[in-house]
């Protein structure tokens, strides 16, 4: 198995000049996010295409997952959606479209070149007035105290270089009641998948990177932060700190995937 152990403090209580790792490399924490934009400038239009290709299509059913857990409303009343690090807007779409009238959200992102991509999909969908599309650091969120319904980050937190600040911006955003929905990758714990799922990884996906964006260091980038992110334990324990109460996870398709929840009180 190629995953390396994680610490929980990799990424957290670091002052200046700390460092921390983007993907295998380890690199100042200053620098990180800066690496990240590039990553997802790089692919920002081919994005979509490539997860599919990449998850074989999986991203849609975990997606689909993540917002049957969410339940929006089906009716007229208002539910709000903040899809943080919500990139070209998939989980915000699939909210809406599943939820009655009154369901909205916003897509909050620091990448513009995948907000871009997003706006066009949302105007094809006919969703421009229900999903909106906000560029804004994880970190350090342009939202009120306590005004969202709900809160979802997918494929997004690892690549987030302070996640504790992330979680507590989520938190803080949040009703009381307010339910928090992390979906990440995660640890593959069936005997015989772990193999498989490190050669598909590393041998085939930055290939496939190469050849659908012509960029296979992204792809490299992406698939090592995977190997990197906290085991399902270690993160439900940074939620906790961030104050959600009620945390969960449940593992998906044999640990390729977890989905992490947590509520604030
Ligand atoms: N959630 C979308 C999905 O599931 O398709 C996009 C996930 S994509 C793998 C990761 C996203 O995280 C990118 O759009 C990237 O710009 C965003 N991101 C990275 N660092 C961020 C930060 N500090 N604040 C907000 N978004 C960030």
């Amino acid at each position: 198995m190629v995953a390396e152990t994680q610490l929980v403090g990799d990424t957290q209580d670091m002052g200046a000049g700390a460092d921390t790792h983007f993907g295998f490399r380890t690199v100042p924490l200053g620098d990180k996010q800066r690496m990240v934009d590039e990553v997802f400038h790089s692919v920002a239009r081919r994005y979509d295409l490539m997860n599919d290709l990449m998850s074989l299509g999986l991203h849609r059913a975990w997606k689909d997952l993540l917002v049957s857990r969410l339940r929006p409303p089906r009716n007229e009343r208002a539910f709000r959606l903040l899809d943080v690090a919500g990139g070209t807007g998939d989980v915000s779409f699939r909210t809406v479209e599943a939820g009655g009238r009154g369901t909205r959200a916003v897509v909050a992102d620091i990448n513009g070149g995948m907000l871009g991509v997003g706006r066009e999909r949302a105007a094809a969908l006919g969703l421009a007035e229900r999903v909106e599309f906000v560029e804004a650091n994880a970190e350090a969120l342009p939202f009120a105290d306590k005004s969202f319904d709900a809160a979802t980050v997918a494929f997004g937190i690892r690549n987030v270089p302070r996640m504790d600040k992330a979680l507590a911006e989520m938190r803080r955003v949040l009703k009381p009641g307010g339910r928090c929905f992390v979906l990440e990758f995660s640890r593959v714990d069936l005997p015989g998948l772990d193999a498989i799922y490190d050669i598909y990884s590393f041998k085939l996906i930055p290939g496939m990177g190469r050849l659908v964006t012509g960029d296979a260091e992204s792809y490299q980038y992406l698939v090592e932060s995977i190997r990197k992110f906290p085991p399902p334990e270690a993160f439900a324990e940074l939620m906790r700190e961030a104050g959600f109460k009620r945390v969960a996870w449940q593992p998906l398709t044999g640990g390729i995937v977890a989905l992490h929840s947590g509520v604030r009180i």
